[in-house]
């Protein structure tokens, strides 16, 4: 009954085109489903991006860049439409688009990150005038959904997002990472009580675009004791 009236006053809309999804028990439109460009090989061993040639390893940009996480998993690629889900996702409220992309993660990747078998996994943090401003962080939201349904627990709280970082966009890459590096701490409270040691942990984001956030904080982590991070995340740029 209750679950009823809550279908009929939030009825579930579409993360492409807003409207609301039927038949019901449907998370989104189908036309719309098939809008979305799901990532598929061959695509670079290390951030998933896809690569033209089957023979090659890595793209480009981890070809020419010396990370430090292990490895990661996108699930689209961030394209007009996704662009779109995720801007209303992330700056209008649209927290229910959440479902949509979790069961989605969790279709395809499931299998994938139990088999990794982080300790936990973290959200990429913001900083918290924007968590005030939005109310949440979007991050979190898809790393609680993904921790529940695979049974691994979250830890929002390990980093911290310090000071607000400078604009991205006119930074070279090393000064970028310096920038970002410098925008994360690690939180000592939120593992002093923790039942287990961390030593692998699966960082949970939106977008990669260049990796420089995902390698900020891995080496924040790693400064920390941390020995393997890996990352999911639901978009990545196209490709360098
Ligand atoms: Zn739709
Ligand atoms: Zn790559």
């Amino acid at each position: 009954m209750l679950q009823a009236i809550l279908d009929m006053l939030y009825p579930v809309r579409c993360p492409v085109c807003g409207d609301v999804v039927t038949p019901k028990d449907m998370k989104i439109c189908s036309p719309c489903e098939k809008k979305l460009q799901v990532i598929v090989e061959p695509r670079c061993k290390r951030c998933s991006k896809p690569i033209d040639e089957e023979q090659r390893e890595f793209c480009s940009d981890c070809e020419r860049k010396d990370y430090h996480f292990d490895f990661g998993y996108s699930l689209w690629i961030y394209d007009p439409v996704m662009r779109k889900s995720i801007s209303e996702f992330k700056y209008h409220y649209k927290k229910e688009f959440a479902r949509y992309y979790i069961e989605k993660i969790v279709q395809n990747y499931g299998n994938a990150i139990v088999k990794l078998a982080p300790d936990a996994l973290v959200p990429v943090p913001i900083h918290k005038s924007k968590y005030r401003e939005r109310g949440y962080n979007q991050a979190e939201i898809l790393a609680y959904g993904i921790g529940k349904e695979l049974n691994i627990p979250v830890l929002p709280n390990l980093l911290i997002r310090n000071k607000k970082t400078l604009p991205q966009k006119q930074l070279s890459d090393k000064e970028r990472l310096k920038n970002l590096q410098e925008a994360f701490i690690f939180n000592e409270t939120a593992v002093c009580n923790y039942p287990r040691r961390l030593k692998r942990l699966l960082l949970v984001d939106d977008i990669y675009t260049t990796g420089s956030t995902i390698e900020a904080c891995t080496n924040v982590l790693m400064r920390h004791g941390m020995e393997h991070i890996y990352f999911i995340t639901l978009c990545i740029g196209k490709g360098f």
